[in-house]
């Protein structure tokens, strides 16, 4: 790349991945775009541990479901910004709103698809067209076991992964000429607020691994697929859940 700043978004970075993902990417020397929903004070925790990791970041809320709040949000980073380029997006952004399709209420499901697909869509289209033009870029898609699997009680959240996956892969086929890799990261339990009401001590007895996993180890992966060093992997869906898989 020829710029000589290197920008990062990362969605939902305000807590959990999103957060773990913003610090290892400082880490890799990237200028972050701390995106979350509401929780400001998260989101400058996760801002000082960006400048802790020895990068600079900046704080963009948005409501990813929301195109015109993105839209607004991206055009004004831009004109701050004229001839730079953000090069890495990770649409991590999420929510679950579990119940039994019996009992799932219309705006329940379609929240959850939203903000995964509308999200996606927003997001990483507008952004498009900076990475097709500087001939490279990554786009991280953060899905779920549910997504490849399908899990009871979550019909809206596998069908939002599941759609999400199969975003990745059609859209990693229309940009792969131009450097810009396409992948998704498929977590099964990992320790975060969203996982917090779940009974960790029973669930983890199904896990070969024995526990939950980490934010900083899909953090990991996360940032190794933004690397160079993963410049042929692409239209991938890689799973990260401690041997729980069927
Ligand atoms: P989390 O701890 O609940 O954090 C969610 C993050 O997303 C927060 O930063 C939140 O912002 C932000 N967010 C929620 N709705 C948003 C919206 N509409 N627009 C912008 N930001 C929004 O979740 P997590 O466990 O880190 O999960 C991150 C991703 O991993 C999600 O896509 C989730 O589905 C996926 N995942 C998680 C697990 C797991 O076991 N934890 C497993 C598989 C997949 P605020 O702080 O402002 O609310």
């Amino acid at each position: 790349m020829e710029q000589t700043l290197k920008y990062a978004l990362v969605t939902g970075a305000s807590r959990g991945i999103g957060r773990a993902v913003a610090v290892k990417l400082a880490e890799a020397g990237y200028r972050i775009l701390i995106n979350y929903a509401s929780n400001s004070a998260a989101a400058e925790e996760t801002l000082r541990l960006v400048r802790e990791a020895g990068s600079e970041g900046e704080l963009m809320p948005f409501d990813v479901a929301d195109a015109v709040a993105v839209n607004e949000a991206l055009a004004a980073w831009q004109e701050t910004h004229a001839g730079e380029v953000i090069s890495v997006v990770v649409n991590n952004a999420g929510i679950r709103k579990d119940n039994l399709m019996m009992w799932m209420p219309a705006e329940d499901w379609h929240r959850v698809l939203s903000v995964s697909l509308d999200g996606f869509y927003n997001v990483t289209q507008p952004l498009l067209k900076g990475m097709l033009l500087a001939k490279w870029g990554r786009i991280v898609n953060v899905v779920s076991l549910s997504g490849i699997k399908g899990l009871p009680g979550q019909t809206n959240y596998s069908a939002a992964k599941g759609g999400l996956i199969a975003a990745t892969k059609a859209l990693a086929q229309e940009v792969a000429k131009k450097r810009v890799t396409v992948n998704a990261v498929a977590p099964g339990f990992i320790q975060s607020d969203m996982t917090a009401d779940l009974d960790e001590a029973t669930l983890k007895k199904q896990i070969p691994a024995g526990r939950f996993g980490k934010a900083e180890e899909v953090a990991d992966l996360v940032a190794f697929l933004c690397s160079d060093a993963a410049a042929y992997i692409t239209g991938e869906v890689i799973s990260i859940n401690g041997g729980l898989y069927t």
